[in-house]
């Protein structure tokens, strides 16, 4: 089979992809190893919160109303405050001019709405793990690829979505550079005492920030609470005690909490990819790029990837090696600039809230109070929460 661009890895990002070069009227194959999600009766583990550019893209494709239509968090405040000194700031939607920050959406109903139009609008979608890159391409012949029972597949571009451990990305030869968090994102749902009123809250603690996210439901909060992992082996082998100190870590900022899912721990790394392009294969989302959940960003920074992307592709022509040569490295010029300057910034909070050096303290009781007090540096903070 011949397509202009095989995407591996059918999750948010690569349905994204794979829905816009299907507007932009190319032939496009998905290769995802599992089927589609259902839509989930109860609120999701996984969630993302989505900044306004992403939620943009989304509406561009006709996913995003549907998206929010089922169950989405939006909210119009953030809250973020330290345990252990008087740093405390706090954003509106109404300083920035927008009606709300961000929204709460769960994983798994985006990725159902994405596949749903994505099938909708022509796109093959291959289920099966079985799969290899046979040849990268070149300036002769087009990229293959090897899956189920023999089957090959041709195209002039191969894009990489295949998540963090992207083997794709290892089958390419593209390598990562790498540093391990040694800390744990532990995700639960709760039920809190007092509502949440649609203010995104985050406290500091020195084992890791806190994070309690607005759900559709008034009461319950979706947390991510990205500790250290020794601690995080400890409460992940105690779930039923985790409210009670969700509870007390939290300064009690929403009453008492009450544990209503399952708890999950995901091992946190910081990982970005040198090359995200090799002749003509490219690296999208968390296939290029991890970081740290902290500020919420990484699922943006990947449809900021499929934005870009789908910019320098629309007007290319595959065909010609050069030329896709050229446009892909101006996407990975423009991606990689903004994803390192993510991955300082998530550094430098981590590392200045994640101390209990006294003068560290200081210095960051006195930034969050300069933050809080100018108005432009407020504003400005909350713009970049908004991705503008
Ligand atoms: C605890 C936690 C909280 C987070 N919170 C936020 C947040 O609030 N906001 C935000 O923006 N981001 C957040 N993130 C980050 C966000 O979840 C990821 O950036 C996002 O899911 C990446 O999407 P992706 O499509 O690139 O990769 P993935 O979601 O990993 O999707 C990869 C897809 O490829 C498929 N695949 C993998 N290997 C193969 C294979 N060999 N063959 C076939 N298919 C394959 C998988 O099945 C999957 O469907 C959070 C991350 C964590 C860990």
């Amino acid at each position: 089979m011949n397509y202009d661009v095989i995407v591996v890895g059918g999750g948010m990002i690569g349905l994204t992809m794979a829905l816009g070069l299907k507007r932009q009227r190319r032939s496009v194959m998905v290769i995802e190893q599992h089927a589609q999600p259902d839509l989930p009766d109860a609120l999701e583990l996984r969630v993302s919160a989505l900044n306004h550019r992403s939620r943009a893209l989304l509406d561009e494709l006709g996913v995003w109303q549907q998206v929010s239509e089922f169950r989405v968090g939006p909210y119009t405040d953030m809250h973020v405050w330290d345990k252990d000194s008087p740093a405390d700031i706090h954003f509106s939607a109404a300083e920035a001019n927008a009606d709300d920050l961000g929204a709460i959406t769960e994983n798994r109903a985006l990725e159902h709405f994405l596949w749903q139009a994505a099938q909708t609008a022509g796109v093959v979608i291959t289920q099966t793990e079985q799969w290899r890159l046979r040849h990268c391409g070149d300036d002769q012949q087009a990229a293959e690829i090897e899956y189920g029972e023999q089957q090959r597949a041709h195209a002039q571009l191969v894009i990489a979505a295949d998540g963090g451990r992207s083997r794709l990305r290892q089958q390419a030869g593209l390598a990562v550079r790498f540093w391990d968090y040694e800390q744990v994102g532990v995700v639960a749902n709760l039920r809190m005492d007092t509502p949440h009123e649609g203010v995104a809250r985050q406290v500091f603690l020195p084992t890791g920030p806190l994070a309690l996210l607005p759900t559709p439901d008034a009461h319950v909060v979706s947390i991510v609470w990205s500790m250290d992992a020794s601690l995080a082996q400890t409460r992940l082998a105690n779930k039923a005690q985790l409210a009670q100190f969700v509870t007390s870590e939290s300064g009690r900022c929403l009453g008492k909490a009450e544990l209503i899912s399952e708890v999950k721990g995901f091992p946190l790394r910081m990982q970005y990819a040198q090359e995200w392009h090799q002749q003509r294969i490219v690296l999208v989302g968390d296939a290029a790029h991890t970081i740290h959940p902290l500020a919420g960003q990484g699922a943006n920074l990947g449809f900021a990837d499929c934005v870009s992307l789908l910019a320098h592709l629309q007007q290319s022509e595959f065909a010609d090696l050069s030329n896709l040569t050229r446009c892909l490295g101006r996407y990975q010029r423009e991606r990689k600039a903004d994803t390192q300057t993510m991955i300082a910034a998530m550094e430098l909070f981590k590392r200045g809230f994640g101390t209990s050096n006294p003068l560290i303290k200081a210095v960051r009781s006195l930034g969050c109070l300069a933050a809080e007090r100018i108005t432009p540096l407020k504003q400005k903070l909350a713009e970049v929460a908004l991705g503008r």
